[in-house]
């Protein structure tokens, strides 16, 4: 049975903690270095619904994207609410290791976990990591579809296959448009504008688009006929966990380790209901 430092330091190698965003806070947060592993459960969200399936399993180690605390803090008391997944964590020995931007650029990383889940042909990082020669590492990635498809079929492929929220899949732009490129980025892709208008793609599916973004966007669709599509940002990322438990399992068994790898199927997106609004001439779906 491996060391959690022996377990870090293979996760280590995966995704560097020093290729993280410099805001990031990545790495191990709770966890005693020589506690043995037999146990890992994979999860997006450290909540304390995940903290409690990783009692549940009998885990020995929690591997999430998203850190709990991402700008400090000075309590941990299990008053507050992430303070008690802390305390939860160690009551029950289970450590807590992160890797959030630093698993995003990876190569494979969120992205290409994304892309796989929709069956889509990665050709390149949307925003290469100058610091990587081999040109794979990055943001986000620029994807070939191996048939084409309309916004629309693409739309209910993403809902198909990605982890259903309530949110499911919004869209903007014409549903009948045909998508031979896309670009996709797990999480929130706001910021990535600029480079998907210059990588030149029919589509781009991320999560989180706010409205103004969006309306500049489209009232320039004349130039760049470009559709959007919007999921979960839960969803988006949790395709990450089952490439990061496979990977580990293969580490696993190449080290002789026997580890147990899982990956939590427990909904984490924060937004729980969705009602669509009366039908309109414009909607997706045909009423009925
Ligand atoms: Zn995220």
């Amino acid at each position: 049975m491996p060391r959690l430092s022996e377990v870090i330091a293979a996760l280590d190698d995966l995704w560097p903690a020093e290729r993280a965003e410099s805001w990031d806070a990545v790495g191990t947060v709770v966890g005693e270095p020589d506690q043995e592993v037999s146990r890992v459960l994979f999860a997006v969200d450290p909540v304390q619904e995940i903290a409690d399936e990783a009692v549940k399993l009998g885990a020995d180690l929690l591997v999430t994207h998203h850190p709990l605390y991402l700008r400090g803090t000075t309590t941990v008391a299990a008053s507050t609410s992430k303070g008690r997944v802390v305390h939860t964590l160690i009551r029950n020995d289970i450590a807590l290791h992160v890797a959030h931007t630093n698993a995003d650029t990876a190569d494979p990383g969120v992205s290409d976990a994304l892309a796989g889940a929709l069956d889509l042909n990665v050709v390149r990082p949307l925003v290469p990591d100058p610091a990587d020669p081999g040109g794979r590492r990055g943001l986000g990635r620029v994807c070939e579809l191996p048939h084409p498809l309309t916004v629309r079929e693409l739309a209910a492929r993403a809902a198909e296959r990605l982890p259903a929220t309530a949110q499911g899949i919004r869209v903007a732009g014409d549903p009948e448009a045909i998508v031979r490129t896309v670009a996709v980025s797990g999480g929130s892709g706001d910021s990535l504008f600029a480079h998907v208008r210059a990588a030149g793609v029919d589509a781009f599916l991320t999560a989180d688009l706010r409205h103004h973004p969006v309306s500049e966007f489209s009232a320039d669709r004349a130039r760049s006929p470009l559709a959007l599509l919007d999921a979960a940002h839960w969803a988006t990322e949790w395709p990450w966990c089952e490439l990061g438990a496979a990977q580990l399992d293969e580490i696993s068994d190449r080290n002789g380790w026997d580890l147990r790898v899982h990956v939590s199927k427990t909904v984490t997106d924060p937004w729980t209901a969705h009602v669509a609004s009366a039908p309109t001439s414009n909607a997706m779906g045909a009423p009925n």
